[in-house]
């Protein structure tokens, strides 16, 4: 769908700015977590809001401030008393007052002559900053500003104060901020009349945000902040509700189901189903045969086995004359799907095929030709398995697994084709109900809670990175003893240049001591290259895979039994939870090591904590969202959490329900979203990117 024009100068690259060369633009793009090889937009910019601010309103003059306060002071300046020659330590003062007592500016390590340029005997400056006591005298050491009497516009006064990664300061991100601010165009209102109140529109929502006059613009409670809020949650309830009529609409095939495939699928398997499985296959079943169509959540832990449910419900639909098609989140999960399911198939007489990008062309046009005549009931792939080029003969349903990567925009993906289809939905993260309700829409849920029998605890352990030398004599003993091991390099935030070095120094590291019984594998390599690294590993060739996150280690290697993960401390809690997942699938015992580097925030202490006390991933799933609402900024990212930007749950969850009442009664009274209102929800839902639902306004 095109963007409407007046949103272009939100969607230019930051790149585009002012101050942003390459190495700034590649941190931006990282920290706001652009696709990859996408920069940051000045959207992302915008979007991104203050954690709190400082309040520098204070300016009733020296008598009146005290220890611990932050004012800012008209001073007329004294007299400059620079250290010492030779006694750099002692900080350079100036001695300066105004009509209600005299006050000290302390600077240490003061070199060049700048606080005498800034601060010159005779003249008047405003200074802010946070007053404090030494000797019985009042002082501001280093303070924050200082500007000259006719430049005190540029003081803020309430100063936003945004959360930061290392590498990007707090001058560099309000300065960018207030030049894509410059450039935010008036947009037309989508508030409903009745509900606007007191609320800015959204511009001016944003100026009051990004530079406020007062506590109220920039507070959460306040007009602006809310109306944004609220904004984000009219776009979310809108997408939901335009997916969720397409997903309702009745489909008119009740399917039977004759339970000749599916017993010899369960045949062929080397176990029998667990109560869990065989629960959500029944749930499943029962809304296939409604004449509805089937939009259901199949919940299950890393290792719950929920690929078995998905082959039994494809072989199901195959009963009922229906091919199925099977979406992973990367080429590499879904040759790892293809390899676990065929040989199930092929006992069974289930056709199948695999489809990616990366294919033969001979190979590829076998395996269309099989899906076009109907000879294959099942079709494995990524997104790719929906481009124009594919035809089945009737589709009937989808299967997402979405590993982490949920939420409504991975629904919207699937295009026309598998929009039409049942959708069944797997995710590894159990996402307590509110989640569901707000990410979901109104999808059934199934879980699966146990874990398949026989199945061995964990082992793990929190250890420094400085017990590294008996980590390796360690895991050398147990590779002696046929074990195969993960381990997982740290993320560097930086970049991902410097992540893949990280990586191939721990690699070359490892192999002085490994030889080639270590393997290497990341995100920067080809897709041939990744899968041929796996494809040993797996095999059991190479003894210890070294991998980077930017690829889902999301393979099923029973024989691993080890997952060693460098710098723990960087990783979300969910992200831990699904690594260590990759461990404990076979017969062996299996130990998880999770080396931090100290000093540990208090954050990232808990997790570790808390993932070292338990397998349970509900458990660590509530765990996290109590977490995060401490305000951990990357978290959400790392998790894979649907998260809000301009939304605070604790605060605003009483607008999500105003949201979804604004979004039923617009599409009740303008389905086809015609006229102005209609043309201001389409910017409504471009701006907070949910523009993939636009396709699903019924025609007016
Ligand atoms: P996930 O839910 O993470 O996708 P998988 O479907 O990959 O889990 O299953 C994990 C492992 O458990 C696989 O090796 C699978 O063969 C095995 N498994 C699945 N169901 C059972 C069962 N009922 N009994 C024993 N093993 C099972
Ligand atoms: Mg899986």
């Amino acid at each position: 769908m095109s963007r409407p024009a007046i949103l272009d100068p939100l969607f230019r690259s930051l790149r585009s700015s002012k101050g942003v060369g390459p190495q700034l633009s590649a941190l931006l793009a990282r920290f706001f977590g652009a696709p990859e090889g996408q920069d940051a937009i000045a959207l992302d910019l915008l979007m991104h809001m203050p954690s709190g601010f400082v309040d520098r309103r204070r300016m009733d003059g020296v008598a009146n401030t005290y220890h611990g306060h932050i004012s800012t002071l008209k001073l007329h300046i004294d007299r400059h008393l620079p250290p010492p020659r030779g006694k750099p330590h002692v900080p350079h003062r100036v001695m300066a007052h105004d009509e209600t007592g005299d006050i000290q500016l302390v600077f240490f390590r003061a070199q060049g002559g700048w606080v005498e340029r800034a601060l010159p005997v005779g003249e008047t400056r405003f200074v802010s900053g946070e007053v404090g006591f030494f000797n019985g005298e009042k002082q501001i050491t280093h303070p924050d500003y200082i500007v000259e009497p006719e430049k005190f516009e540029t003081l803020p006064l309430v100063e936003p104060v945004y959360p930061l990664t290392h590498g990007l300061s707090a001058k560099v991100l309000v300065k960018l901020t207030r030049q894509i601010l410059d450039t935010v165009p008036e947009l037309p209102e989508w508030v409903p009349e009745a509900r606007r109140g007191p609320w800015p529109g959204f511009r001016e929502a944003m100026a009051r945000v990004h530079l406020p006059q007062n506590p109220a613009d920039a507070e959460l409670g306040g007009a602006a902040r809310t109306r944004l809020a609220y904004d984000e949650y009219l776009a979310g309830q809108l997408a939901l509700l335009l997916v969720r009529s397409e997903l309702v609409a009745p489909r008119g095939v009740a399917r039977v189901f004759t339970g000749a495939i599916t017993e010899r699928v369960a045949a062929a398997l080397p176990f029998s189903l667990t109560a869990g499985q065989q629960a959500a296959l029944e749930d499943i079943r029962r809304d296939l045969a409604a004449p509805e169509r089937m939009s259901r959540l199949l919940q299950g832990d890393v290792g719950s086995g929920k690929t078995v449910v998905a082959l039994m419900t494809m072989a199901a639909m195959a009963e009922s004359g229906a091919q199925s098609a099977l979406m992973a989140p990367t080429e590499l999960l879904a040759a790892q799907h293809y390899k676990t399911l065929k040989p199930l198939c092929e006992r069974a007489g289930l056709g199948i095929v695999l489809l990616t990008g990366k294919q033969k062309a001979a190979e590829r046009r076998a395996a269309l030709e099989d899906l076009a005549s109907g000879a294959t009931s099942i079709a494995v792939g990524t997104h790719a398995l929906f481009q124009s080029g594919v035809a089945f003969r009737d589709l009937g349903l989808t299967v997402v697994d979405e590993q982490h990567r949920f939420g409504v925009h991975q629904r919207l993906a699937l295009s026309e084709k598998g929009r039409h289809t049942d959708l069944l939905v797997m995710t590894a993260t159990p996402i307590p109900r509110t989640l569901v309700l707000t990410h979901f829409g109104d999808m059934a849920v199934s879980i699966l809670r146990e874990k398949p029998a026989g199945r061995q605890p964990i082992d793990t352990a929190v250890l420094p990175i400085g017990e590294y030398e008996r980590v390796v004599a360690r895991l050398r003993a147990r590779i002696d003893e046929g074990a195969q091991a993960f381990w997982v390099c740290p993320l560097v935030e930086e970049s991902e240049t410097l992540d893949v070095v990280s990586a191939e120094d721990r690699f070359a590291e490892l192999q002085a001591v490994f030889g080639a019984e270590v393997a290497l594998v990341h995100g920067r390599m080809s897709g041939a290259a990744k899968q041929a690294v796996m494809a040993d590993f797996a095999a059991g060739r190479t003894r210890i895979l070294v991998a980077t996150t930017v690829i889902e280690v999301g393979v099923d290697v029973p024989n691993a039994s080890i997952m060693i993960i460098e710098h723990a401390e960087r990783f979300g809690l969910a992200q831990l939870h699904q690594l260590r997942g990759r461990v404990g699938r076979g017969a062996k015992r299996s130990a998880c090591l999770l080396l931090f580097k100290t000093p540990l925030s208090e954050t990232a202490e808990a997790r570790l904590e808390t993932i070292k006390s338990t397998e349970d991933g509900f458990v660590i799933a509530e765990r996290d969202l109590e977490l995060r609402g401490q305000g951990d900024v990357l978290g959400t990212r790392q998790s894979g959490m649907p998260g809000y930007r301009l939304a605070v749950p604790d605060v605003h969850s009483y607008l999500l329900e105003w949201a979804h009442e604004d979004a039923i009664e617009a599409l009740a009274r303008n389905p086809g979203l015609a006229g102005a209102e209609g043309e201001a929800m389409r910017v409504l839902l471009h701006l907070f990117r949910k523009d993939l639902a636009i396709p699903l306004i019924r025609a007016g």
